[in-house]
């Protein structure tokens, strides 16, 4: 079985460190390639193959998820199965990270519920204590627990171990895949021939050894990924523009420039669309008394939902974008967010699905950087919204509103998402390794 990687030593880490300062990596996939090439029988031993993988794969992904420590992709196996030991190892790997991501979601939403609990025991002993509970209307947060994922598409995240991606050499097909299968020392060889734009895609590009296989509406498709090396634009001397990411805009810098709002249509649309659900909801719950058959029931799904949230994400990537094009040359410093500051940032109703839009953002920025070249850099989050850039006095009282910053010991007044901007720029370059970390990598799809 696959070892642990050994650790870094400090000379590769230096290197890695030297590296990030003139060339950025980005990994790009190229999706939806279709097996179509190959003949019926060979797409049999990918099926076979899946059938096997597929449950053991759950198997893990119900341990690791429900376990006490964090998943362990490289721990001992401990499901007997038909699978090669590589296979089964690719099978653990997979199955820690989506445990890993589950985890980790699961946990941001415990946290968001606990801070929900404390927000409504305080309002309730307020409401005590001044001898209006008469009035008091809010009911108590409670909690579902969250069920573990369940794997329904037939999905296979492989390596180099498993599958390798090899040059055709005469020209019908562009590709072998070489797939490890039940049948131990005979792979299967299945070819892959490339559309047009994948080509364009792939041109003067390496593909790296990550490959994706999945099976949806009985075909195969087999998503390539490539690293490309971007070098670094941004000159030493480039201006540093501060990023603060909200709700009431988007984007907010620190030369005073505002881009895209979660207000307005779309804060309009997404209250429609949890009243339609909650009238569906309603009307389920009062059909379901009456005994009407499950398939009669109104859906409670929320497909426009899910296209809002779509909608979001593609005015935030044109927000990013004009960002980007009104400052060609900076430096760009934005907040390191985690979900508890988004959270703060997104304090209304529905906090939790702005937080996770919230969270887009500065994922869109690193992507939209790393592409062009950009210098882009993430500062320590916490206090900008709080902290006077004047005399660094740190108070919660210096924000009397949600708009404005006013400083109680020095009297600076701006407006606050500016401020923070501002904040956050400053932050870069001052030495403390707390306040000032790169992220190398960005990551996306086509
Ligand atoms: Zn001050």
């Amino acid at each position: 079985m696959s070892q642990k990687p050994e650790k870094a030593t400090e000379e590769d880490k230096k290197k890695r460190r030297h590296k990030q300062r003139t060339k950025r990596t980005i990994t790009r996939a190229v999706t939806h390639i279709r097996l179509i090439e190959a003949n019926p029988g060979k797409l049999a031993a990918l099926d076979q193959m899946m059938a096997v993988y597929l449950p053991i794969c759950q198997r893990y992904v119900i341990l690791f998820c429900t376990a006490e420590t964090p998943p362990d992709k490289y721990g001992d196996p401990v499901f007997e199965s038909e699978l090669s030991d590589r296979l089964h190892r690719v099978a653990m790997q997979q199955a820690a990270g989506i445990a890993k991501s589950w985890r980790t979601n699961r946990e941001n939403a415990y946290q968001a519920y606990l801070e929900d609990v404390a927000d409504y025991v305080q309002a309730k002993a307020k409401a005590e204590a001044e001898d209006r509970m008469s009035a008091f209307k809010r009911t108590e947060p409670t909690w579902n627990e969250w069920h573990v994922p369940v794997l329904r598409v037939p999905v296979i995240q492989a390596n180099a171990n498993v599958v390798v991606v090899e040059q055709s050499k005469d020209s019908t097909f562009d590709y072998w895949l070489r797939v490890s299968t039940l049948d131990k020392g005979t792979p299967l060889r299945v070819p892959v021939k490339l559309a047009s734009y994948h080509k364009q895609v792939l041109k003067e590009r390496t593909i790296n050894t990550s490959t994706t296989l999945h099976k949806r509406n009985g075909v195969w498709w087999l998503t390539l990924s490539c690293d490309e090396d971007v070098p670094l634009q941004t000159e030493p001397s480039a201006p540093v523009v501060g990023v603060d990411v909200g709700i009431a805009h988007f984007i907010t810098t620190s030369t005073n420039k505002e881009y895209g709002s979660f207000h307005g249509k779309m804060a309009r649309q997404h209250k429609r669309d949890r009243e339609k659900r909650r009238r569906k909801a309603k009307l389920r719950a009062c059909l379901e008394k009456k005994g009407a058959s499950a398939d009669k029931l109104p859906s409670t799904s929320s497909a426009s939902g899910q296209r809002l949230s779509r909608h979001v994400k593609q005015e935030i990537n044109r927000a990013v974008n004009e960002l980007i094009t009104d400052h060609p040359d900076a430096r760009l410093i934005y907040e390191d967010l985690n979900v508890a500051s988004m959270r703060f940032k997104a304090r209304s109703m529905n906090a939790y699905l702005y937080a996770s839009n919230l969270a887009h953002i500065p994922e869109q920025l690193a992507w939209a950087a790393g592409q062009r070249g950009m210098a882009a850099h993430t500062v320590w989050a916490a206090y900008s919204s709080q902290e006077c850039p004047r005399c660094h006095f740190v108070d919660r009282a210096n924000r009397p509103n949600q708009k404005t910053f006013k400083c109680v010991v020095c009297g600076y007044e701006d407006h606050a998402d500016h401020k923070a901007a501002v904040t956050l720029a400053g932050r870069w370059g001052i030495g403390n390794w707390r306040l000032a970390a790169t992220k190398g990598r960005s990551r996306r799809s086509f």
